[in-house]
């Protein structure tokens, strides 16, 4: 034992720094231990009040009891709608967990940063290919941040060709993110009702669309997960009249490979890469929500931008008419080493097959479930299937199923949305669920319905197999208590 020395070494970062590099650098171990960093004498505290002392055991066994509380795509069918919960591929994680990619700092020069601007610019390149838009920024840091940059740009746009438009058209089946970036670039909303097919039709975006109109948001497929099929007519309604048409990238998942919305006559469009290219959902920060644009809107694009020159890869910041920065640094850069991954992994082909499953699997699920469940729209879904709990039995409602859906051990649909479809339950499978999980999840489906017929007390008191019953929903959106209170 005397080789350990008497005293234990304080294992800090420099350390086990020094050791892991200890090899390369032909380094002995160090033969007394390092002292710690020295912090002024105010800064350091005894003890925290109320701080609780725990082993190591304790705490790791507490915090791995709560990992497995939660559900994740790692753990089970999760079928939320317009979310598309999308499996993050393991070979992502290796990639982005390099050290080369995990250390890089964010300040390390362009000259000495020419693998990552090379990646950046390969998926930058990507993008664009798949999507048909001739530039594009990775900078944004969500689907949601993808919107207010996108937006921002076309009031730059407008404002660059004398401005005076005011408002933007956004269709009723529409996310709530898109009219709140509307609002958030100083636009006001006018609602776009779709029509009984649940698409939005030609000549009632023709009544609307006049030169106080910026332009026009709209999801495609749409939240319903229709194709909005006159979209080509609409683009062109728009631009006749001086608007620009914003795509909401969320549904990608079901085109990549097949139609390219730039094609369509989209003039930008933001992506969700936790949605379309398999990265992890940032929960609202952590992510990435590159945007393309056409050529018109390119000068705006915010700054800097990665380009390729003869001397290799550069960060280019001279950008006169951009709208400016939207995120610290570059991005999120892990989130775009694992879209990376995903893009290289799967090629063109592979998107392609990829998003021709995600529409089967929607279509399966449908024709399994359409005898029991109501449909409220006839035409063929894309990728996502909405239903209706109108023929639900029982006095049960669309909360009911979904919370009884838990007790089959399911992470329920997304519920209540599309707003403008009563009772919806929004399924989404994905393209990498196989067969035998479709069709166990559609075997809980009809088994509920029977039950709703039979035993309806069974989805009132859903879900019976949990920690805790059925919360007060209401409440907790109407008084959250975030902080924690012993
Ligand atoms: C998810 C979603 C968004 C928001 O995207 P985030 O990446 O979650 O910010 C916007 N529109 C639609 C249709 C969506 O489904």
């Amino acid at each position: 034992m005397s080789r350990l020395g008497t005293r234990g070494l304080v294992l800090n970062e420099k350390l086990l720094f020094e050791l892991s590099d200890s090899g390369r650098k032909g380094y002995s171990l160090p033969a007394s231990d390092v002292p710690p960093a020295q912090l002024d004498a105010e800064l350091v505290r005894d003890a925290v009040e109320g701080f609780p002392e725990l082993s190591e055991v304790d705490v790791v066994r507490h915090f791995t009891r709560l990992s497995t509380w939660n559900y994740g795509v790692d753990s089970g069918f999760y079928p939320l709608g317009s979310c598309t919960m999308k499996y993050n591929p393991k070979v992502n994680e290796v990639a982005c967990r390099r050290p080369g990619m995990a250390n890089l700092h964010p300040y390390t020069p362009d000259h000495l940063a020419q693998g990552a601007l090379a990646l950046m610019y390969e998926l930058q390149e990507g993008l664009k290919e798949i999507s048909g838009f001739p530039a594009l920024t990775l900078q944004p840091a969500a689907g949601a941040h993808g919107e207010l940059t996108g937006m921002l740009m076309v009031r730059a746009w407008h404002e660059s060709r004398g401005g005076g438009r005011t408002r933007v058209l956004i269709p009723d089946t529409a996310h709530g993110t898109n009219p709140a970036t509307a609002a958030l670039c100083g636009f006001e909303v006018i609602p776009l009702a779709s029509g009984p097919d649940g698409v939005l039709n030609v000549e009632d975006v023709r009544a609307k669309m006049d030169d106080s109109v910026a332009g026009l948001m709209v999801t495609n497929p749409n939240t319903l997960g229709l194709f909005e099929s006159q979209i080509r007519e609409i683009c062109d309604v728009v631009h006749e009249k001086g608007g620009l048409v914003y795509c909401d990238g969320a549904n990608l998942n079901a085109l990549m490979g097949i139609a390219r919305p730039g094609d369509l006559g989209m003039d930008v469009m933001h992506f969700n890469m936790h949605k379309t290219f398999s990265t992890p959902h940032g929960g609202g920060g952590p992510g990435a929500g590159a945007v393309g644009v056409c050529q018109a809107l390119e000068p705006f694009l915010p700054a800097p931008l990665v380009v390729k020159t003869e001397e290799g890869f550069r960060l280019d910041d001279d950008r006169p008419q951009s709208i400016g920065r939207l995120r610290a640094f570059n991005g999120n850069f892990g989130v775009m080493v694992r879209a990376w991954a995903y893009l290289r992994s799967l090629g063109g082909e592979g998107l392609k097959r990829s998003s021709e499953l995600a529409v089967l699997n929607a279509n399966y699920i449908r024709a399994r479930l359409e005898k029991v469940f109501h449909l409220p729209y006839s035409q063929r879904s894309l990728h996502e299937v909405v239903f209706t709990d109108k023929n639900l039995g029982g006095d049960c409602h669309t909360l009911d199923l979904a919370k009884r859906l838990i007790d089959y051990g399911y992470h329920p649909p997304t519920i209540y949305f599309p707003l403008v479809v009563h009772g919806a339950i929004m399924i989404e499978p994905t393209e990498t669920e196989s067969k035998q999980v479709l069709d166990e999840f559609c075997d809980a489906m009809l088994a509920i319905a029977r039950e709703a017929e039979e035993n309806p007390e069974l989805l009132h008191e859903a879900p019976r197999c949990t920690k805790i019953g059925r919360l007060d929903e209401t409440r907790a959106a109407r008084q959250p208590r975030l902080c924690w209170q012993a």
